[in-house]
């Protein structure tokens, strides 16, 4: 399948109040995409905008039988977003970008000759000059990223690659069924990669509109990414507690001696607040990262669905993602009726 033009190759494109750049995202798409001879399917997946996204979407598809638009209820994040993509697309393989031409569309060429020629299942793009980022969210993400493969064992994400991408059926397969409500797209793709590669390019300016991430969503991003792959932080205060008890024995050991034999008089008042907050703060920090685990585990207890979508418009017309929940179109329109 992967050696001859006679393929599907899917678009997944997350979109969040993006009205502007749909049409611009399709025209450099297709002219991107003009020489290779894959049969084309573009998701756009919106992600509950307010604005005119929809109505560009249903523009676009007015013509365009190719472009198809799951429409969820709500704004749900882009992972979800992209979780409610990859349970629709039909193609071989999926690239997933971003709809501000950040992902720049030639880079495509690359990854399907890579995935034609050599058979790898993911190729990821890895972005080589970040000087159009700040330098706080290069420093930051670079940060990340490093901190990120230190502290987890089982999965490591590459360096400078964001979530523009070529996975293939097997991937794509492999995804959806990892149940988990937690979705830090990027581990979850590192850990089902199979054979995976990297692909350089330069990272534009966005085309319009500005970035729906601010640095408080970001460090949630971080924060979730870290707990949904790690578990030793919820062990190591059995070894921290054990070695505090140790030397906290042979401390009252050496002042209980010292009193009784020797008749020293110890100090007290600052020693022990010191000690006493200390062990408050490890305390605290204990607590509030078993309960980041505890919040975590509850979401994913709940077995809500990941995301709920309004309507699935195009070629997928009646489809039921597994992942998420459609809602009852009748009732859904009585609802809003009434
Ligand atoms: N996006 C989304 N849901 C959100 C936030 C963003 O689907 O809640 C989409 C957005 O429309 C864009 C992509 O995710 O297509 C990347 O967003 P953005 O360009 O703001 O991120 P950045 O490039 O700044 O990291
Ligand atoms: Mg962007």
């Amino acid at each position: 399948m992967k050696q001859n033009n006679d393929f599907t190759l899917s678009i997944l494109v997350p979109v969040y109040n993006e009205e502007r750049s749909i049409a611009p995202f399709i025209q450099t798409l297709y002219s991107s995409l003009d020489s290779i001879k894959a049969n084309l399917d573009v998701v756009f997946v919106n992600d509950g905008s307010s604005d005119n996204t929809r109505l560009a979407i249903e523009a676009v598809m007015a013509s365009d039988s190719q472009v198809s638009l799951v429409n969820l209820a709500r704004n749900f994040g882009k992972e979800a977003a992209m979780t409610a993509g990859l349970d629709y697309v039909k193609g071989d393989a999926c690239v997933i970008m971003d709809v501000d031409l950040q992902d720049p569309p030639d880079v495509i060429l690359e990854f399907v000759e890579l995935w034609q020629t050599k058979q790898w299942d993911t190729i990821y793009g890895v972005r080589v000059d970040r000087s159009k980022d700040t330098w706080f969210k290069r420093l930051t993400a670079g940060g990340f990223y490093r901190f990120f493969n230190w502290v987890t064992s089982e999965t490591k994400i590459p360096e400078n690659a964001g979530d523009f991408r070529l996975i293939d059926r097997v991937v794509i397969d492999a995804l959806r069924q990892l149940p988990e409500r937690n979705r830090f797209m990027k581990g979850l793709m590192a850990w089902s990669a199979f054979r995976s590669t990297g692909v350089q390019f330069q990272r534009p300016k966005r085309h319009c509109g500005e970035t729906k991430f601010n640095y408080w969503k970001l460090w949630n991003f971080a924060v979730d990414g870290i707990f949904s792959f790690t578990a030793w932080p919820l062990r190591i205060w059995g070894f921290i507690g054990c070695a505090i008890s140790c030397l906290a024995f042979v401390f009252m050991l050496k002042i209980i001696i010292g009193a009784t034999f020797f008749d020293v008089k110890t100090p007290g008042y600052a020693s022990t607040i010191s000690v006493v907050l200390f062990l408050g703060g490890i305390q605290l920090i204990s607590l509030g990262i078993i309960g980041g685990y505890i919040s975590r585990m509850y979401r994913e207890l709940k077995q809500r669905p990941i995301y709920l979508v309004e309507g699935v418009y195009g070629r997928y017309g009646n489809e039921q993602g597994s992942q998420g929940m459609n809602l009852d179109q009748s009732n859904h329109q009585v609802k809003k009726a009434s």
